[in-house]
């Protein structure tokens, strides 16, 4: 791949102009969602208009984090077991991890998720079972106690969570519900845990 510095010369096609000769200079680029925009980024400029015409692969990068650099916040009010479950395959992840790690954990399940339209079906599937286990029938009283799981999660996240509420038609609450009924069969329940050493290194990476 070649790589652009400011003053050089390409050619690309300008919405305005058609075909024309283009210099690469640093500009503020706007989001493809209109939400903000990323400053000081190298951009080919239409030589005829100074219109923006194209964005080279070595400024993707410097993109994608400007636009993960805003955060959405999510909340889901959860009887606390849930919250407690995240924590407890934390801890088996990896004893020295932290209430921080509820969010990467939850997230690396979501992604998995996202990625597999079936997988995630099956999330659908699984909720009342996880239901059952978590908060049984409401006579006994158990599990009463709720807490708030909040977070902040960046655009793509977001994303990834919304296909997942798409594929599932949960609602947000009762995915993170159900992905967490997942997590606690793959890390807590069994003897031994699912993918441990792929956990293990996401722990390393995120703490
Ligand atoms: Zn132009």
């Amino acid at each position: 791949m070649k790589i652009y510095r400011e003053g050089d010369k390409s050619k690309a096609v300008c919405g305005t102009d058609g075909l024309t000769t283009t210099t690469f200079a640093l500009r503020d680029v706007p989001f493809d969602d209109g939400k903000g925009v990323a400053q000081n980024i190298l951009v080919a400029v239409c030589d005829r208009c100074g219109a923006v015409v194209a964005t080279p692969p070595q400024s993707t990068p410097a993109i994608k984090a400007a636009y993960d650099r805003a955060t959405i916040s999510i909340e889901a009010n959860l009887p606390s077991v849930y919250t407690d479950a995240l924590d407890l395959a934390a801890y088996r992840i990896d004893p020295g991890l932290t209430t921080e790690f509820r969010k990467p954990l939850l997230m690396y399940y979501i992604n998995r998720f996202a990625a597999d339209r079936a997988l995630s079906r099956q999330l659908a599937d699984s909720l009342d079972e996880t239901r059952a286990f978590f908060e049984g029938s409401p006579k006994t009283g158990r599990g009463s106690a709720r807490r708030r799981l909040s977070m902040k999660i960046t655009p793509t996240m977001s994303r990834e969570l919304e296909t997942v509420v798409e594929v599932t038609a949960l609602n947000k609450t009762d995915v993170i519900k159900s992905v967490i009924g997942c997590i606690h069969k793959d890390i807590v329940a069994p003897d031994k845990p699912k993918g441990l050493k792929t956990l293990r290194m996401l722990a390393a990476v995120a703490s």
